[in-house]
């Protein structure tokens, strides 16, 4: 079996992380669609750090949902498995799920990289002392001294080319069995490109989500219920079957 899952903010939320939309999102009255920008960055480092200082404090704090743990456990039954994932948290790591059945699009909260050359680290468990990019210094590069910043894709920043790579590298090794795309609006360009290649010859494409998205019209399977519900079952079902 060749599992391809797409999961996105709505998977986190049950979790408590913020999904950064609508009124709800705002930060000290800023809303995020601007901080998580070039321009923020550039315009004001400290102020963007603090934020992604509290951010990465929450998810410190917050705990793998059911949901998570039901896509560890879709993994470990599949032949062949990938997760595209739009959130920037640990939480499907912590889960269980390996590293390399995993491409974070939207980059990794928890690295921490260089704004102009190749320099990088992660702090996962907060082992570091790293207080100055999380408060009151943002920290100058040990090898070309230019900003370090958070290991996000901003707003107007293009894709990874690596992990677009390893995606393409999956959907071209073969169509999917099953495709299951998870608490997302779909909003985002090539979500929906990549379920409809993923599925394409016959595989099932289910989507769990409260709402409509884009992806629905195409969907084999409409599971309208929160991930942390559904997902769980949907996995139970899986199981049972092979
Ligand atoms: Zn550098």
């Amino acid at each position: 079996m060749r599992v391809f899952v797409i999961t996105g903010a709505g998977v986190s939320a049950e979790s408590g992380i913020p999904t950064f939309r609508g009124k709800d999102g705002y930060w000290r009255n800023l809303d995020p669609a601007k901080l998580a920008t070039p321009e923020a960055f550039a315009r004001d480092p400290r102020l963007v750090w603090e934020w992604y200082g509290e951010r990465r404090q929450r998810i410190r704090n917050a705990q793998p949902n059911a949901a998570h743990a039901a896509i560890t456990r879709l993994a470990q039954i599949a032949d062949e498995f990938l997760l595209v994932t739009q959130n920037v948290d640990d939480l499907h790591g912590r889960a269980g799920l390996p590293r390399e059945k995993m491409v974070q699009i939207h980059g990794d909260i928890f690295l921490t990289k260089c704004s102009r050359c190749d320099f990088g680290f992660t702090d996962y468990d907060h082992d570091h002392e790293h207080e100055e990019e999380e408060g009151n210094v943002v920290s100058r590069c040990s090898k070309c001294d230019a900003l370090m910043r958070p290991g996000v894709i901003w707003f107007g920043e293009q894709l990874p080319s690596n992990e677009l790579q390893q995606i393409e590298n999956y959907l071209d090794r073969g169509v999917c069995d099953l495709v299951i795309v998870v608490g997302t609006t779909a909003a985002f360009g090539p979500i929906v490109d990549w379920a409809l290649r993923a599925s394409h010859d016959g595989g099932e494409l289910s989507e769990v989500n409260p709402e409509e998205t884009p992806l629905s019209q195409f969907a084999t399977r409409l599971v309208r219920e929160p991930a942390a519900i559904a997902l769980p079952r949907i996995v139970d079902t899986i199981v049972a079957g092979v």
